[in-house]
Formats: C-alpha cells, structure tokens, sequence
C-alpha cells in the first residue's frame, strides 16, 4: 500500500479545510475504503479521519428525523424512530453486509460506497469508472450483475447500496458542507447515471463532507418494505432489490412509492410505475403492468436480462403481500 498521511480534526471547518490539497480523501468506517486502498484502487496521499466530528446522532426534528453522518448502520437500523417510522431503511440496513461490516460502517459511507464492478476492483482491467478514457471490460467481459437501466457507452455499473433504495422512496435529503457553506441536496439528485462520466458516482462538490441525513415525515413510510434478492442468504450484495410503499383505499391505489436496487448506476425510483398504480386497482395485474411500463427502458445486455423478470416478479410479489 502506498504511505498516506493521516489527520483527525475535531472540527468540520478543519475536516474541509484539509480538502483543497489534492489527493485526500475522507475516513469514516473504512469498510470500502480500505479494500480499495489495498486493491490500489484508491491511493490516498492523506486520509482524513472524520470520526471525531460531531455527527453521531439521530434525533427527531420538527420535519422528520435528522441522521447523523457518522451514525453506524447497525444502530440505525435498531433505532426506535426509524423501525416504527420508516421501517424499509431498517430492513435495507439489516440485509446489507454482516454484523460486524454493519457496527462499523457510517451512513455517509455507506452513500459514498463504490460499485462492486469486478473490473473496477482490478487494476489491470480497462475501467472509465477508475480511469476515465480506458475503456470497459465489463460490457463484454462478465456483466451478470451490472445495469440494466440508465447505463451508458462508458459505464454499466451498479451502485451497491441497500438504503439508498430505501432513501429514494423516503425522498431523503443529504446534508452537507461543501465549498459554499452548508447545503442539502435531494437523494434523487445526489445520485446519477453514469453518462460520460462514470469517475462520478454522485453529484457532491469535491470536498464536500456529508454531515447527515434528513428523513422527512412521510406517513406512507410507516407501513414501507425492502425486499432483497441475492445468490446467497447473506453477506452477499444484491442481485436485484425493492423498496416499497403503498396506500390503497377500497381496493384502489392512493399512493404508491417503489425504487428498485442493482439495476442501475443509482437507486431507481420506478415513477413510470408509481404514475400507473395511482387511481388503478390493487391487482396483481396491474402491479405487473406498472412494473413492465419502468422496464420499458430496459437495456439488458447479453448475460443480465435475468434482472426484468425477476424485478417485475419481485415488484408483484411484495406489493401483493403489503395490500392483502
Ligand atoms: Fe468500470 Fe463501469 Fe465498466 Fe465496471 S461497468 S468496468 S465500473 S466502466
């Protein structure tokens, strides 16, 4: 591994302060960072350590629940205000990694996680994600795993990240301080498609430091589900993943929120979907047609066609069992 200097301010301004030099990067739990850096994926002339930054709590805003950057999946997921209140960010947070992955991760890391590309993870292999212009073994090479929606020329990628999925049906919001001052930004806008630039996995002013998560009350979200599918029982990330609300009235759908994991460069919030459910019948056969109409823009390569079926079959399924 290649030495690194190592810092740990105490104060925010110090942590962004350090940014303006090239060739530093953030640490918090290190559970992605440091197996890139081993990789030599990433080479760090500095860590900076954000650990004994104020970020570490959950408290109950008016609005809606303000999370701490800091805070570790583990406890997040227990937290009393998010199982009653937003239930899917607990399951997504409980089907991610293991125990031990899960007491030390953060919820910034865990946002500003990198795709799990096979290619991306080894330096030898042409990667536009981990060096912009080389090329992308992954779209001839093995792509079973990789998007089938809102990929592009340079970069099939996937973002590895259950509460992402479950933010988007919670239109959370990311807070941070970036070279302006304090800002926020949507969670639907935090992420992007990888477009001609796939080095760019979220739209972050470089240097920004996340300080938190705003879950903003959202009613629908109390009765909210996340449903993970993958080749093995645990410790393994998704082969394709849901989160979902839905409020039906007399048998009609009032409201319905559904995003959709390890399909696309981000979470995918299935509007096309929500738009048909609003107003139609809770039947399975319209759940199937909400879910052909968002993967309409499907673009399956050779080996990933699996993930349509298995999405419209797990869309279907879970909207089934939260309405009968
Ligand atoms: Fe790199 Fe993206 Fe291609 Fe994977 S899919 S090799 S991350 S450019």
């Amino acid at each position: 591994m290649k030495p690194f200097v190592y810092e740990r301010p105490d104060d925010p301004a110090g942590a962004v302060a350090t940014m303006v030099r090239p060739g530093v990067v953030y640490l918090a739990g290190g559970t992605n960072l440091v197996d890139l850096m081993k990789l030599g994926v990433t080479v760090p002339d500095m860590l900076v350590d954000i650990n004994a930054l104020p970020f570490h709590d959950v408290e109950e805003v008016p609005g809606g629940l303000h999370v701490g950057a800091l805070v570790p999946n583990s406890d997040l997921a227990m937290h009393a205000a998010v199982r009653a209140a937003y239930p899917a960010v607990s399951q997504a947070l409980l089907a991610g990694a293991s125990g031990q992955l899960r007491n030390r991760a953060t919820v910034a890391g865990n946002l500003m996680q990198r795709t799990r590309c096979l290619y991306f993870q080894d330096v030898d292999k042409a990667c536009n994600k981990r060096s912009p212009g080389s090329g992308c073994d992954a779209r001839d090479g093995d792509h079973r795993e990789l998007a089938i929606l809102g990929a592009s020329p340079q970069c099939i990628a996937t973002n590895p990240s259950d509460l992402a999925v479950a933010l988007s049906i919670m239109d959370a919001t990311v807070h941070y301080i970036g070279p302006h001052g304090a800002a926020a930004i949507s969670v639907h806008d935090f992420f992007r498609r990888p477009g001609d630039r796939p080095d760019r996995d979220n739209s972050l002013p470089r240097g920004a430091l996340i300080t938190g998560v705003m879950l903003p009350e959202l009613p629908i979200a109390a009765t909210s589900v996340y449903r993970k599918v993958r080749d093995r029982a645990s410790f393994a990330f998704a082969a394709g993943s849901i989160a979902a609300a839905i409020d039906v009235r007399d048998g009609v759908v009032q409201d319905a929120r559904i995003a959709w994991g390890a399909v696309a460069h981000l979470p995918w919030r299935a509007w096309a979907a929500e738009r048909l459910l609003r107003g139609a019948p809770a039947t399975a056969e319209n759940f199937a047609r909400a879910a052909d109409a968002e993967l309409s823009g499907a673009r399956p390569l050779r080996d990933n066609g699996w993930k349509e079926p298995l999405l419209r079959n797990l869309t279907v399924e879970v909207l089934l069992e939260m309405t009968s």
